[in-house]
């Protein structure tokens, strides 16, 4: 059993400073609990440093804004925040959680009165994937829940509500002995895993969906400056189920998942390949500096 995530030694970093893990605590009336006033980062530290560690506060802060909440601590400031309680907890290879949410001085659908609140916890977290299943590539359900429209919901802060169908749609996946599971946008494109985006491979080119109506993946924008770097061309699109017969290779990006090789979708197969496990390579080279 894994250790329960409230009862573990270390200190997490909370509205200002460190605190012991285990006081790391909010109130049951807390407006984020009940309304989903709450976004989040995730983020990994390899030999010690935060991979892209900016850009993960920087979209914390746009995350909050987008919500219409602002926090009091500047995206420097949250960086070292970060750094404090890597350091704090003795780690080099880990897992960076920021999350901020609303407080509990206003109950009710307004949140006008709520005070802003941000803690950072970290842990050492293997792969997200099995990484034996990951090298021969993971097993993709269709997920019943499909992203929402960008008119019906806040598709680019990383909020804490967005996961909610992802949460139902993994669980239905992971019963019937899938890994996790691949959500079609509003209207039925293709669109990203429950918790990362998607790629796809045919011809020596790469082919991705438009990140216009969920998360533009920090680690997706990095494996698509990796292969333009190797001259391999890779192309934003509509894509659409009917294509995905024709793809050779498939695979996922995240901060968690970072490079995970996916072998089938449903209905459909995928094999990794050369270039699949080229840009494996190369974002593993560049997380750990080399
Ligand atoms: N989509 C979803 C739904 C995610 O949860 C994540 C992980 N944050 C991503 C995409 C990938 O984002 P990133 O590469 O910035 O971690």
């Amino acid at each position: 059993m894994v250790q329960p995530y409230n009862d573990r030694d270390g200190f997490i970093w909370m509205d200002g400073g460190l605190r012991p893990w285990r006081k790391a605590e909010v109130h049951i009336l807390t407006h984020a609990l009940h309304y989903g006033s709450s976004v989040f980062e995730g983020q990994r530290a390899y030999g010690g440093k935060i991979f892209k560690l900016t850009e993960h506060s920087e979209r914390l802060h746009k995350s909050t804004q987008i919500l219409g909440f602002t926090l009091p601590w500047s995206v420097a400031e949250i960086d070292a925040a970060c750094e404090e309680v890597l350091k704090a907890n003795d780690l080099t290879d880990a897992y960076v959680r920021p999350v901020a949410w609303r407080g509990s001085e206003q109950m009710g659908v307004s949140a006008q009165q709520t005070k802003p609140h941000l803690a950072i916890a970290a842990w050492q977290w293997g792969k997200y994937f099995d990484e034996k299943k990951a090298n021969e590539g993971i097993r993709l359900d269709i997920a019943p829940y499909r992203r929402p429209a960008p008119h019906t919901a806040p598709v680019h802060a990383k909020a804490a509500g967005l996961y909610m169908i992802c949460t139902i749609s993994k669980h239905e996946a992971e019963a019937k002995g899938y890994d996790d599971a691949m959500m079609f946008d509003w209207e039925g494109r293709v669109a990203e895993a429950t918790g990362a985006n998607i790629f796809f491979i045919k011809d020596g080119a790469i082919h991705t969906p438009i990140a216009d109506v969920f998360l533009n993946g920090i680690t997706r924008r990095t494996v698509i400056d990796l292969a333009k770097r190797r001259g391999v061309e890779v192309i934003e699109r509509r894509i659409w189920p009917e294509e995905l017969g024709g793809f050779e290779q498939c695979f996922l990006t995240g901060s968690a998942a970072e490079v995970t090789f996916v072998k089938e979708i449903g209905p459909w197969r995928f094999t990794p390949g050369e270039l699949s496990r080229q840009l494996r390579g190369d974002y593993d080279d560049l997380v750990h500096g080399r």
